[in-house]
C-alpha cells in the first residue's frame, strides 16, 4: 500500500516560508516503502514563499462544512484554496490507493489532532487541517511526524 506524505517532512522547499520541515524519523520510516509527496496548498493553487493561514473558530471539519474560514495571517480569506488541495490531494490518495498518510503537525491543511488556534501566536487547539479531515473522512489513517 502506498503511503502520502506531507513533503515538507521530507525536505521540499514547500513550506509557506520556502523552506521545509526535514524529519530524519519519517525519511527513515519510508524506507523501502511505497509513498507519495503532497503538498495540499501548493496543490490549491497558492505560491511559494505565501503568507501564513491559520483556521479561524473551528478546524478542517468545519471548513468542510462551510463553517469556518482559513484566514491569511494579513486577513486575507484563502478558504477556496484550502479545500481545492484538499480535494486534489485526495485524488492523489485515490489513484495510488493510498491506505495512511503521514502528515505535519499542527498545519492548517496538514494538522491532525492538534492544529494552530489561528491567533498566528502558534498555540495548538484541538482539531485537523483541511486536507487531514478530508482524508480522514475517505477511511485513511492519519499519523503526524510526531506520532513516529
Ligand atoms: Fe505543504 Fe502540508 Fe507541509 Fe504545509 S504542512 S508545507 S501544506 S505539505
Amino acid at each position: 500500500m502506498t503511503i502520502l506524505v506531507s513533503a515538507c517532512l521530507l525536505g521540499i522547499d514547500c513550506k509557506y516560508s520556502g523552506g521545509n520541515n526535514c524529519n530524519s524519523r519519517v525519511v527513515k520510516y519510508l524506507e523501502g516503502k511505497q509513498w507519495i509527496p503532497i503538498c495540499p496548498e501548493q496543490l490549491g493553487g497558492l505560491t511559494t514563499p505565501r503568507t501564513p493561514a491559520e483556521i479561524d473558530l473551528g478546524d478542517g471539519n468545519l471548513v468542510l462544512e462551510g463553517k469556518a474560514r482559513v484566514m491569511t495571517k494579513d486577513g486575507r480569506d484563502v478558504t477556496r484554496a484550502f479545500i481545492k488541495g484538499a480535494e486534489e490531494s485526495l485524488k492523489f490518495a485515490q489513484l495510488s490507493e493510498a491506505d495512511t498518510a503521514i502528515l505535519k503537525a499542527r498545519s492548517p491543511s496538514c494538522g491532525h489532532g492538534q492544529i494552530y488556534d489561528g491567533s498566528f501566536q502558534r498555540q495548538p487547539k484541538p482539531g485537523s487541517g483541511v486536507t487531514a479531515a478530508l482524508l480522514q473522512k475517505h477511511g485513511l489513517k492519519l499519523l503526524t511526524e510526531v506520532d513516529l
